[in-house]
């Protein structure tokens, strides 16, 4: 009798096993249907809207700094696979408070592309590598994540990635919720009683917000040369939105041709970061796309900056260990709180090293770091450290009487309130971030963030900083000069 019942339970749960794979797919299959997705091999669609910078808030309690996009259009090639954004942005947000480079002058024109493994943006009509690590955007699965977060992307994942769904009551309507992982994210969509993706969600591990979803939302369905697709796209990252976007033009299996640049698919992968190059005695750059600097004290070294991810910054404590042998890193000094400077904090403290910013960042980063850390542990997770943290308000000073480094805040910036500037008096060396980054080619127009660059220099000024060497985490060492000129150049006071 006992056999016979437990035989009775294994069939009964092949029965109930067996019908929901079966929906799985067929669920699938409805979908694609509905949405036009079975025989879409390209997809190009186009509209306006607003695009917003990730991890560039002003400050702990903004969102990610909005933009205005008059017009973008998404191509997308489902079977390379393959992916072009092309946005045109301007300046929204008034004043223009946080980074992403504002306030943008003009308009800028925006191409990021990625097709199999490799990922370039288009500046100028010339293929470039991408050069920020902070986020997923610049590599090729992370811009290749757009096709996930469309409506017919997202089934062609589901179909390939050996989906699951079920069926849930979620505000009195009848919704299926399919499931399935990449090696990327593991996904979940939403979808309507007439088989249509609401909305998507995507978990993955971030450098400086642990487990964290990419959603994306979807409305307003209309038909489209024999598909459906969404006039209202919604996406969002960190809780906050990434894109808002009404689409106007669909065309579906569109000519889509990505072709790979020679010089992208030649080129050899850049190390994180470089061999360290002497600025003064007892101080060295170790230079990357955003660069650190290490001081050398009497016992222990001081690291000015840990930027983009925890990957970049283990290389440069690999090169200042080899640089200073048989010191301790102490100290890591923040100059601001936006991603692609504090991306490689959490490395430094799961080294014991006191993380110093501006007094106002500490709730902020603990906040940041508070989460879960399940999906991708870094270090500290690792580690079970609790950070320190030491903040500074107005102007702290380390000094060992063989070395003396002076950390400055200057208030009133717009790109973010706790602006924090190093000065190294008899070395006459001031490192700073994002306020001034020469200009890599002579300018015609006035740059970006010119305000912003006024701002800091007024700010040295008035400090009465003794400055040979401008050392700036984005681009090469320069002179208070070179920033003098282009003020006075391009300042709108000389001109208005
Ligand atoms: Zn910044």
């Amino acid at each position: 009798m006992k056999k016979t019942f437990a035989l009775t339970l294994t069939l009964a749960a092949v029965l109930v096993m067996s019908p929901e794979a079966q929906n799985g797919r067929a669920t699938l299959d409805a979908a694609a249907k509905a949405l036009g997705a079975v025989d879409l091999k390209t997809l190009e669609f186009s509209g306006w809207g607003y695009d917003y910078v990730f991890g560039q808030a002003y400050h702990g309690t903004s969102q990610w700094p909005r933009f205005n996009v008059p017009g973008f259009t998404m191509s997308m090639d489902f079977v390379t696979p393959a992916v072009r954004d092309d946005r045109r942005r301007a300046q929204l947000e008034s004043p223009p408070l946080g980074g992403g480079f504002q306030p943008l002058f003009g308009e800028q024109r925006q191409i990021w592309v990625a097709s199999g493994q490799y990922a370039w943006d288009v500046v100028g009509g010339n293929p470039v590598a991408p050069r920020f690590r902070d986020d997923r955007r610049p590599t090729a699965e992370g811009r290749l994540e757009q096709l996930t977060l469309t409506p017919h992307g997202f089934i062609k994942a589901a179909m390939a990635n050996n989906a699951t769904s079920k069926v849930e009551t979620i505000r009195g309507a009848r919704k299926t919720i399919v499931s399935f992982t990449t090696p990327l994210a593991r996904y979940e969509g939403t979808l309507n009683d007439q088989h249509l993706v609401e909305r998507i969600e995507g978990w993955f591990g971030h450098v400086v917000l642990g487990d964290t979803t990419i959603e994306a939302a979807f409305g307003d369905y209309r038909d489209f040369s024999g598909i459906r697709f969404p006039t209202r796209i919604v996406q969002r990252e960190g809780g906050y939105p990434l894109l808002d976007v009404t689409v106007t033009d669909v065309r579906p299996n569109a000519t889509v041709a990505i072709e790979v640049p020679a010089s992208i698919r030649t080129a050899k992968p850049q190390p994180p970061v470089g061999t360290s190059e002497r600025l003064a005695d007892g101080v060295w750059l170790i230079p990357a796309y955003a660069q650190s600097v290490a001081v050398e004290f009497r016992d222990h070294i001081v690291v000015v900056e840990a930027p983009e991810t925890e990957a970049q910054s283990i290389a440069v404590m690999e090169v200042v260990k080899k640089t200073i042998p048989g010191k301790p890193i102490r100290y890591v000094i923040n100059t601001h709180s936006h991603f692609d400077h504090i991306g490689g904090l959490r490395a430094y403290a799961a080294e014991g090293a006191t993380i110093v910013t501006h007094r106002d960042n500490i709730p902020y980063l603990q906040q940041l770091w508070a989460g879960s850390w399940t999906i991708a542990p870094d270090r500290l997770a690792k580690s079970g450290r609790t950070p320190v943290f030491e903040g500074v308000l107005g102007t702290r000073m380390m000094t060992d009487g063989s070395k003396r480094l002076v950390i400055y805040h200057y208030p009133g910036n717009m790109h973010n309130p706790g602006m924090l500037m190093v000065h190294l008096p008899k070395e006459k060396i001031l490192i700073e971030a994002d306020s001034f980054s020469p200009p890599a080619t002579p300018l015609t127009a006035p740059p970006n963030a010119l305000p912003n660059l006024i701002h800091w220099f007024e700010s040295v000024q008035r400090l009465k900083l003794d400055v040979e060497q401008v050392v700036p985490i984005h681009g090469r060492a320069t002179t208070m000069d070179e920033s003098r000129q282009i003020i006075e150049r391009f300042s709108p006071n000389q001109t208005n």
